[in-house]
C-alpha cells in the first residue's frame, strides 16, 4: 500500500514538472527500439577520447571535453552598415565589451614573423603589434558570464545590427588583415559569419565569396541581404564552385585568401546527431576530409598573388586536419607547383586576446582556441601563410 502511494506521489510530481515546461519545449522521447544503437554523437566522443587525450594531454583533454559538451558562448559581430546606433550602448549596459578594441596587452610584442616551412619553432626577432582592422567589432560577455544575447532586429533600412557567432571565428578574419584596396577570396564561405566580418572593411576592392553547396550559398545570400547595403554588393561576387578547382580558374590574383574548410566540426559532432559526420553512413566522407582540406588549401594558395597571404582555418582540434594538412600543402606546393610559402607567426595577434580566449600552448604550427568553461569559444584553428614572390 505504501509503495502504491509512493508511486502515485512520484507520478504527480512528474506531472507537475511537465506543467512547468512550456508546451513548445516538450519533446516526445523516441521509443528505445527506434533509437540508433550507436548515435553519431557518441561515436564522435569515443573518437575524440581516443585521439585528443593523447594529442592535448591527459591533463588538458578532460577540461576541453566538458567544455565541448556544455553550452557554447557567442559573440555579437557588429554590423557597421546598420543605422541602429543604440545597439552598442544597449549591449554594453548588459555588461558586454568589444574584445577587439579592449585588447588585453596593448604592447602586443612578439617574436619572429617569418618562419619558413620546416623552421616553425625558430623564434628570434621581436615583432611590432599586428594591425587590427578598426572596423571589425565583436562584443562578448566577460569570462564566466554565460548570459545569452537577444535576437537582433532590423533597422529602418532592414539591415540587422549584429550577427551572433562564435567570437573565436573572428580571429581568422583578423589574422587575414584585409586592407584598403584588397582583392579577397573567401573560398568556403557559407553560412557567412566570416564573410560579414571581412565585409566590415568597406574599402575592400573586391570580395569573391564561394561555397560549393548550392543550398548553403542561397542561405549565405540571404545573410548578405540582411546585413550588407545594396551599394556594396557591386563589389561582391557569390559563386557555388568546387573550391578545389579554383587554382585552375583564377591563379595569382587575390591579395588575401580565406580557406575555412569543412571539418569534423567537433562541437556540433558531440552534441547533435543530425547532420553529423560521425554517422556511419558518412565514414568515407570523414576519412577523406584531410585530403579535401589539403586540396582546398592548395587551391587557395594558387589563387593568391605572389606576396599575397592565405589563412587556413577549421573548427576542429584534430592535428590531422590542422597541422598535418598545412604541412602537406606546404610540401606539395613546393614540390608540385614550385610555390614557396612562409609561415607567419600569429602569436602577436593571439597575445592580444589572451584574456578573452584560451589558446593552446606550444602548437608546432598555427594557433588554436581551446574551449574552456569560463570562455566557452572554439575550437578554432588557424594558420597563416605568405606566398613568396
Ligand atoms: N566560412 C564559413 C563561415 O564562417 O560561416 C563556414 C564554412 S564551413 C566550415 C565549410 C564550408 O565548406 C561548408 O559550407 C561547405 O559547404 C563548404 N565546402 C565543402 N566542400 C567544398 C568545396 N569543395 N569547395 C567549396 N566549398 C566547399
Amino acid at each position: 500500500m505504501a509503495a502504491l502511494m509512493d508511486t502515485r506521489l512520484l507520478l504527480r510530481k512528474i506531472k507537475d514538472l511537465r506543467c512547468l515546461t512550456p508546451r513548445r519545449n516538450r519533446v516526445k522521447a523516441k521509443w528505445a527500439g527506434s533509437l540508433p544503437k550507436h548515435p553519431a554523437s557518441s561515436l564522435a566522443l569515443q573518437n575524440f577520447d581516443a585521439t585528443y587525450g593523447h594529442q592535448l594531454g591527459e591533463q588538458r583533454w578532460p577540461s576541453v571535453r566538458v567544455s565541448l559538451l556544455s553550452e557554447r558562448k557567442y559573440g555579437a559581430l557588429l554590423n557597421g552598415f546598420s543605422a541602429d546606433e543604440a545597439v552598442v550602448g544597449e549591449l554594453e549596459a548588459q555588461g558586454c565589451r568589444d574584445f577587439i578594441v579592449n585588447t588585453d596587452h596593448q604592447d602586443g610584442g612578439a617574436k619572429s614573423e617569418g618562419r619558413t616551412e620546416e623552421e616553425y619553432t625558430d623564434v628570434s626577432q621581436e615583432l611590432p603589434p599586428p594591425r587590427l582592422s578598426p572596423n571589425i567589432k565583436c562584443l562578448v560577455f566577460p569570462r564566466a558570464d554565460i548570459t545569452r544575447f537577444k535576437p537582433t532586429r532590423p533597422d529602418v533600412y532592414g539591415l540587422r545590427s549584429y550577427y551572433l557567432m562564435d567570437a573565436a571565428s573572428i580571429l581568422p578574419c583578423l589574422a587575414l588583415d584585409v586592407q584598403e584596396g584588397h582583392c579577397v577570396l573567401d573560398l568556403c564561405a557559407a553560412p557567412g559569419g566570416k564573410t560579414l566580418a571581412l565585409l566590415q572593411t568597406p574599402e575592400i576592392r573586391f570580395l569573391c565569396v564561394n561555397d560549393m553547396s548550392v543550398s548553403r550559398t542561397s542561405r549565405l545570400k540571404k545573410v548578405i541581404d540582411s546585413y550588407i547595403p545594396k551599394e556594396l554588393k557591386g563589389r561582391l561576387r557569390v559563386t557555388s564552385e568546387d573550391g578545389t578547382k579554383w587554382g585552375e580558374i583564377e591563379k595569382d590574383v587575390f591579395d588575401r585568401v580565406l580557406v575555412d574548410v569543412p571539418c569534423t566540426t567537433d562541437r556540433h559532432s558531440v552534441l547533435e546527431d543530425d547532420n553529423n559526420i560521425f554517422n556511419r553512413s558518412r565514414t568515407k566522407e570523414r576519412r577523406m576530409l584531410p585530403q579535401l582540406q589539403m586540396e582546398l588549401l592548395l587551391a587557395g594558395i594558387e589563387a593568391a598573388r605572389p606576396g599575397g597571404e592565405i589563412v587556413y582555418s577549421t573548427c576542429t582540434l584534430s592535428q590531422l586536419q590542422n597541422q598535418y594538412v598545412v604541412e602537406q600543402a606546404i610540401h606539395l606546393a613546393r614540390e608540385n607547383l614550385g610555390i614557396h610559402l612562409q609561415v607567419l607567426d600569429l602569436r602577436p595577434l593571439t597575445r592580444l586576446f589572451s584574456n578573452t580566449f584560451t589558446f593552446a600552448p606550444d602548437l608546432a604550427l598555427g594557433e588554436m582556441v581551446l574551449p574552456h568553461l569560463t570562455a566557452n569559444f572554439g575550437p578554432i584553428y588557424m594558420c597563416k601563410l605568405r606566398k613568396m614572390v
